[in-house]
């Protein structure tokens, strides 16, 4: 077994030297979590080593020198990088993600360019992928490639990180593609995103984009579950909370204490995006200058912006933006011998970095979003010798885990303001208080466990599915079923109606049994051997018309009435009057949501959803079944909610007592039930051991086989009678 790690970029740095070339790997924070992962498989990686070249012999060398590490590379053109990695990710996918509404470029060019490379990854990836292989795919720029895998290795285990944030369904939907990319990133077996906010927006585009069933966490689709869960990614905490002991940084802490005085210092390290809110934050430390002379001379905001993408317009604009407000400040406060703020528009080594955050005594970081944002947990890792504090904006994902910072609104300017006068003047002991919390949290959360927990639960969710798979009616459990069947000299056959011989339409009146499944049900019927019971959870009357000349045995309003010997019986004495109180609770929630309405059968009531809006359907039908509980348990009544539906009845009769009461009745050696709903396990439970229960739709415990489709039944039945 491998794991086989897929990103955009390979963690190297490949120079040309002369007619050669060094390779350099760069130990970012995902190579340091994935080298030091509990696992005995070798680690691959595939992704673009970073470096043009057309040259045939030159991509022979590069490929040799990497597959010697485990690397292999992906060889990607200029214009590939430009419309797919410039373009799709960063242009389009990126400013989506981040909430920069205006800033999303759409052009069918990026579009084409992203699946082109994405198909490009998946060709390349396959070389390597075997049965029982790890596959985890990293981040927005591969989303389509998680179905592309799946399709031609239907039985991989595929994980996907997203790493940075996923927006509301309302900014997702206006994505062009946005079928394409959800559908995309289903092909793996489980998704991680940093926090559980973005993981609630994805699973809610998943059902209204894609018109899905989530059951909280899980995504079911035919043949297996897509798990969703967040895994915040931590740092390599021993590393950076080690480093300001160096020989080599204490030299570089103690040239800057010379060079910025002895002051407060306030750092904030950035790439240069408009994502990280800088200008914002420009703007708060000016407020700060202009409301508090007395800290003039006394407090700088040292200013890391990490160049990126500066050639590209909106980048260099901002860049400009940048320069000209700093220029400003400094030029209105400065004074000999003070810089208000001290700007270095380039990338620190670790060491210098270290440094930075070691002589820093307050970190502001405010972006406006940000996935995750390791700089605040660097900062917070790296006070070892002297306390610092953690200015936070609340829209950066660490913020969930680090609640003992200073959390501020970015678009606030007085928060920021207030925030940064409240660091300067917090007491030592309440720094070192908060400081502590949050290091035990980040030691322990390290980029290791981040890691290690995402593997463990993609194996896990695999075992799942593995299980999931079994139970699928294929040739093979066909086969098992039929031989049971064959060899019976009497056998009893339960068949829920809705959902199961019958597809699930808008309107529950048009649900009209096919011709097809009339002629399997003569059929069925036609065979001495066979007790035919419909078991449905419909009134009596429906049933008896839509089945009309039919000789069959039914049940109905889950088990509240039968048919046997072709005559009704009923369970109850007499129709049951319904309390004005749940009558009027109903009526309620009906005025309230629209296009829901109630169904009332003789011995039950039903408040039907299935047209309704998912996300009001679930908050009307909690309500509901919060108001019910009271009266329905002092009436002794059930609420039983199922598909699209909440139910009331008596609680005496269920589709399972059904069962039992025919089982009582007479000796069956072939037990067969079928349905979709959750009040057909009460059949599945009550079956004996060798009983044969088989669940349509979604994954079931209490079954022992499952249809996903509900088309497949028919064809199911056809061949077991044959
Ligand atoms: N960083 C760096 N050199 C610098 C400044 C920053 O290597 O001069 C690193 C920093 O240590 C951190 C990363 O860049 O690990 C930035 O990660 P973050 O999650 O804060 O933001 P991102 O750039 O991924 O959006």
């Amino acid at each position: 077994m491998k794991t086989i790690i897929i990103a955009n970029r390979l963690p190297v740095k490949i120079e040309r030297n002369g007619d050669e070339f060094d390779i350099v790997r760069s130990e970012g924070g995902l190579a340091t979590g994935l080298g030091s992962l509990d696992t005995d498989s070798d680690i691959y990686w595939v992704g673009w080593p970073g470096i043009f070249t057309d040259d045939k012999d030159e991509k022979k060398e590069i490929t040799k020198k990497l597959h010697a590490m485990n690397f292999h590379p992906i060889f990607l053109n200029e214009d590939q990088i430009e419309n797919y990695y410039e373009g799709y990710s960063n242009s389009t996918i990126w400013p989506l993600c981040h909430y920069f509404f205006s800033f999303i470029e759409y052009r069918a060019d990026y579009w084409e360019a992203y699946q082109e490379v994405n198909t490009l990854f998946c060709s390349e990836a396959l070389q390597f992928i075997e049965e029982n292989d790890i596959v985890w795919v990293q981040d927005y720029q591969l989303m389509l490639l998680p179905k592309k895998i799946r399709d031609k290795k239907p039985n991989a285990n595929i994980g996907y990180f997203h790493h940075i944030p996923f927006p509301s369904y309302e900014l997702f939907r206006v994505l062009p593609e946005r079928e394409e990319i959800l559908e995309g990133l289903l092909g793996a077996d489980l998704i991680g995103f940093h926090t559980h906010d973005y993981m609630r927006h994805f699973i809610s585009a998943i059902y209204r984009v894609l018109n899905l069933n989530c059951n909280l966490d899980e995504v079911s689709l035919d043949n297996r579950i897509v798990h969703i869960d967040a895994f915040p990614m931590g740092i390599n905490y021993e590393q950076y909370h080690n480093a300001p002991n160096l020989p080599e940084v204490k030299e570089k802490s103690k040239l800057l204490k010379d060079s910025l005085g002895d002051r407060e210092i306030l750092l904030s390290v950035d790439r240069l995006d408009y994502s990280k809110g800088i200008l914002h934050r420009l703007n708060g430390f000016e407020q700060f200058l202009e409301n508090n002379p007395q800290y003039h001379d006394k407090v700088s905001l040292a200013m890391i912006v990490v160049p990126s993408r500066d050639t590209v317009d909106i980048y260099a604009e901002l860049k400009a933006q940048i320069d000209q407000l700093i220029g400003d400040i400094n030029g209105k406060y400065s004074k000999l011998g003070w810089n208000p703020i001290y700007y270095y528009y380039q990338s620190f080594s670790f060491e210098e970095l270290i440094a930075m955050y070691d002589i820093a005594q307050i970190a502001l970081v405010t972006p406006l979003r940000d996935g995750m944002n390791l700089v605040a947990k660097e900062y917070l890792a790296t006070k070892c010798n002297k306390p610092g504090v953690l200015i936070l904006s609340e829209m950066a994902g660490a913020a969930i885990e680090l609640p003992e910072a200073i959390i501020i609104n970015p678009n606030d300017t007085d928060q920021i303001e207030n925030a940064i006068l409240q660091s300067l003047n917090m007491p030592e002991n309440e720094k070192k208080e908060r400081l502590d919390k949050m290091q035990k949290r980040i030691s322990r959360q390290d980029v290791k466990k981040w890691a290690n927990d995402f593997v463990v639960e993609l194996l896990d969710i695999k075992a799942l599915n593995r299980e999931i798979l079994q139970k699928v009616v294929g040739k093979r459990q066909l086969d098992q079923i039929k031989n049971a069947y064959d060899v019976a000299e009497s056998r009893l056959l339960l068949l829920d109606y809705d959902g199961t011989l019958a597809p699930f339409v808008k309107n529950p009146e048009d649900a009209v049994p096919s011709k097809k499944v009339i002629e399997l049900l003569k059929k069925m019927n036609a065979d001495s051997k066979n007790k035919v019971v419909i078991n449905s959870g419909r009134n009596h009357q429906i049933l008896e018309k839509w089945f009309e000349g039919l000789e069959l045995d039914f049940a109905a309003e889950h088990g509240m009435f039968y048919k046997e010997n072709k005559t009704w019986h009923k369970n109850i004495p007499e129709k049951i009057i319904w309390d004005e109180e749940i009558l009027n609770i109903i009526q309620h929630t009906i005025d309230k949501t629209p296009r829901s309405f109630m169904e009332q059968k003789e011995a039950s009531l039903v408040w039907h959803y299935r047209n309704v809006d998912v996300w009001l359907a679930e908050l009307r039908s909690q309500q509901l079944v919060n108001a019910l509980i009271g009266p329905c348990s002092r009436l002794n009544l059930q609420i039983v909610p199922g598909n699209k539906v909440v139910e009331i009845k008596p609680p005496e009769f269920t589709k399972g007592s059904e069962v039992l009461r025919r089982m009582d009745k007479k000796n069956y050696d072939f037990v067969l039930a079928i349905g979709d709903d959750t009040t057909d396990e009460d059949m599945f439970r009550v079956l004996p051991p060798e009983g044969v229960s088989v669940k349509v739709g979604n994954f079931s415990q209490a079954a022992k086989y499952r249809i996903p489709l509900q088309s497949s039944v028919v064809p199911f039945l056809t061949n077991l009678i044959r």
